[in-house]
């Protein structure tokens, strides 16, 4: 239950913050009116909104050439209709200005919730092409809008009146919400730091650009490279073979080992040779500190400095700070104090697990001191001794649409009463895909929803939630939403049978669709999982804990031929395994989460750091030094904050953890799985989106602030002093 989720979540609203990028088109309604309608009438099937049930996306009607047209004439409207909110000669109002802009672009959301849907899970070449065509354009789009004078000016004016206006609970937030989108992005700047702030996030992106770049190229350079086949003595024949494919691939004689994102290489679990371990993890702990070319460190103490330095411009302390502005945790001051509250647990947990492996190396004659390159193949020893798990035996227990039917409909009908019907008459954009109608407990038909679970070549890893149709009542509009994930498909005619990891994803994405399903809002921005990244992940990793709860797991987790039920002994096994490593793991993730926030607390007057030097400092500080723990990425290859867009985030899949564990001990605490549990859950947080403060939210429906004893206790650490 507790790893780092692979599935990913697209916001428009959330990315308006760090929209300015560069190299953007300019675009204006007097250049956009140059451009051609050519390709883009009724006969385009995103010309009107979907005359199929709950507007569903017309699949059997779109072809590939449909697309394009229709994003462009998108992109065209959104932009005449900001244009003309902005020009609007009448005083700026509530409804000429935020619900105007609320009610603009349905064009362009039509056409890009389906191909963002597509292009993820059933991409071809023909789509590529549109997508790197048009780009640019969105992005042009979205500046045309945040960095739109004139319409600030009316934002403004509406949020300085916004507490003599009368307005309902949900349009307040709404204002101060846009506001602050606007303010986070630069808008209150005058000419001069506007263009200092371009100048700052051109470079950013520059050297964000060059980060990932380089990055890949050291990776791939870094891989551990042997001919020498005793060397690599422990991994099995497919290992073996993927070796040797990769050492084809690059034209070398031998074997060779490429390197993961993380810290930790999967082969050093099953490495005899130490020496072998040894170089491997040296390989992937200095991949981008080797000078040369590949070297990241001068890029990465640049952007660390020029993100304080745009924190300052934007009236931040620093670049946390204005991260953090929009989010759950709203400060790095509660981000830090929330890691620091565990690291004394997960310490204390880490250097026990420690010990018993230093225990097993001694009774084996080792002679050596633990390090990180040894802790993966001790521990799997540790692992299969007191942990271990044979997939080959819980799989014929978990087929996958007896998991859905029993398992996760079950549940959700246990909690909220909604049932499931499959729709065979509702188009989908590959025969895989399979459709099912929700219905509230009173028969309401409340959403659809679309599962897209088997691999294939055209599809991107990882498993995610999005919508097709984003629910509101401003716009009329009931959720259609969509699963997708990678299982292995079976051949014709055989049964589906996953892990119990796969089962966890099927539980965690059905989480983030039933915040999807049951969004109650009225406007869009502030709908279903348009919320901040330190509260989205909350929903879905709640869902998860069904999976193993004894009266859920009972009810599905039976032998696809014969309907018995889990033996106990497995069932307990799979309970257990969840505690295994647990101490190792989060400290692991702490230390990198640590490391982020130290980087971009950095004042703005701080000079270029020494990465090394300052990576040191920083976990010292945090008593996060520990010699057999290294972070889960070091500095120096840490895709997340300097490459992709987690720069002061990474924090956020604990805080959700901490959340979700806290919510499900209340259930717990509650009864359980009983209608009114679920009931009150779905009122106070699954249907409200972003339309209140999170920590407001969340506090009125636990009663409590979040508490971060139920997130150790799920992990098997004793709970530190310091927390309730
Ligand atoms: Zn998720």
């Amino acid at each position: 239950m507790h790893r780092i989720q692979t599935d990913r979540m697209r916001f428009i609203l959330s990315q308006i913050s760090t929209m300015m990028i560069a190299g953007a088109v300019a675009l204006t309604p007097g250049a956009m009116a140059q451009a051609t309608d050519a390709g883009f009438g009724p006969g385009n099937p995103f010309y009107a909104p979907s005359t199929l049930p709950f507007h569903a996306p017309p699949f059997d009607k779109i072809t590939a050439a449909d697309y394009q047209p229709a994003i462009e004439a998108g992109i065209r409207q959104k932009v005449e209709e900001t244009q003309a909110i902005a020009d609007n000669p009448a005083e700026p109002t509530f409804e000429n200005t935020f619900v105007a802009m609320e009610k603009s672009g349905r064009l362009i959301d039509r056409v890009m919730n389906v191909f963002n849907g597509v292009t993820g899970a059933n991409m071809n070449p023909a789509l590529q092409k549109v997508q790197d065509a048009e780009a640019p354009q969105l992005a042009a789009m979205d500046d045309a809008v945040h960095l739109n004078a004139k319409l600030f000016q009316r934002v403004s004016k509406i949020y300085e009146q916004r507490h003599a206006l009368h307005l309902d609970a949900e349009s307040l937030r709404l204002v101060e919400y846009d506001y602050q989108q606007f303010v986070l992005a630069g808008a209150r700047l005058d000419e001069a730091d506007k263009s200092a702030l371009k100048k700052i996030n051109e470079e950013e992106a520059n050297l964000s650009t060059a980060f990932i770049s380089k990055l890949l190229a050291a990776t791939r350079d870094a891989a551990f490279v042997t001919a020498d086949k005793q060397a690599l003595a422990g991994l099995n024949d497919a290992q073996l073979a993927a070796a040797a494919q990769a050492a084809r691939d690059r034209k070398v004689d031998g074997w060779v080992l490429s390197l993961q994102n993380t810290t930790q290489q999967p082969e050093l679990e099953s490495l005899t040779r130490r020496a072998t371990r040894q170089a491997l993890y040296a390989d992937s702990w200095n991949r981008a500190e080797r000078g040369g070319p590949n070297d990241t460190r001068e890029i990465i103490a640049r952007l660390a400095q020029l993100r304080a330095q745009k924190a300052k411009l934007l009236g931040y302390p620093n670049y946390a700070a204005w991260k953090l502005a929009d989010q759950m945790a709203k400060t790095p001051e509660t981000a830090l104090k929330f890691m620091d509250a565990m690291v004394s647990a997960a310490t204390a947990k880490a250097q026990g697990e420690g010990k018993e492996i230093q225990a097993i190396i001694d009774a084996q004659k080792g002679g050596f001191k633990l390090e990180p390159s040894d802790w993966n193949f001790y521990s799997e020893q540790v692992r299969k001794a007191k942990f271990d798990l044979d997939e080959a035996q819980t799989r014929p227990y978990f087929e996958l649409n007896n998991v859905l039917q029993n398992g996760v409909f079950y549940a959700a009908h246990e909690l909220y009463g909604i049932s499931f019907k499959r729709r065979t008459d509702i188009p989908v954009y590959n025969p895989d895909v399979q459709v099912y109608e929700v219905s509230d407990a009173d028969g309401k038909p409340l959403a659809l929803w679309y599962c897209d679970y088997f691999k294939r070549d055209n599809k991107n890893g990882g498993a995610w939630m999005e919508e097709f149709v984003g629910p509101a009542k401003l716009l009329g509009t009931l959720p259609v939403v969509y699963n997708v994930a990678n299982f292995t498909k079976p051949a014709a005619g055989e049964p589906a049978l996953i892990s119990f990891s796969d089962v966890t994803t099927i539980f965690h994405e059905f989480g983030h669709a039933l915040h999807g399903i049951f969004a109650d809002t009225e406007y869009p921005s502030l709908s279903g999982t348009s919320v901040p990244r330190d509260f989205v992940e909350f929903p879905s990793q709640f869902n998860e804990h069904w999976a193993s709860y004894p009266a859920v797991f009972a009810h599905y987790a039976k032998h696809y031929k014969t309907g018995a039920p889990m033996p106990a002994e497995l069932a307990e096994k799979i309970r257990k395994a969840a505690t295994f490593n647990q101490g190792y793991m989060l400290t692991e993730l702490l230390a990198a989460a640590e490391l982020d926030m130290q980087w971009h607390t950095l004042g703005p007057d701080a000079p270029l750091q020494n990465p090394d030097a300052f990576e040191t400092a920083a976990l010292t500080k945090t008593h996060l030094l520990l010699s057999a723990v290294p972070p889960r990425y070091r500095s120096s290859y840490f895709m997340h904050i300097w490459g992709n867009d987690y720069a002061a985030g990474y924090y956020a899949y604990l805080w959700c953890e901490m959340l979700d564990d806290d919510a499900f001990q209340w259930f717990e605490d509650h009864g359980g799985l009983t209608r009114a549990n679920g009931d009150r859950f779905r009122q106070m947080i699954l249907s409200r989106g972003n339309t209140e403060d999170l920590a407001r939210m969340y506090a009125a429906w636990l009663g409590a602030e979040p508490n971060i004893g139920p997130m150790l206790k799920a992990r098997g650490l004793e709970p530190a002093k310091s927390s309730r």
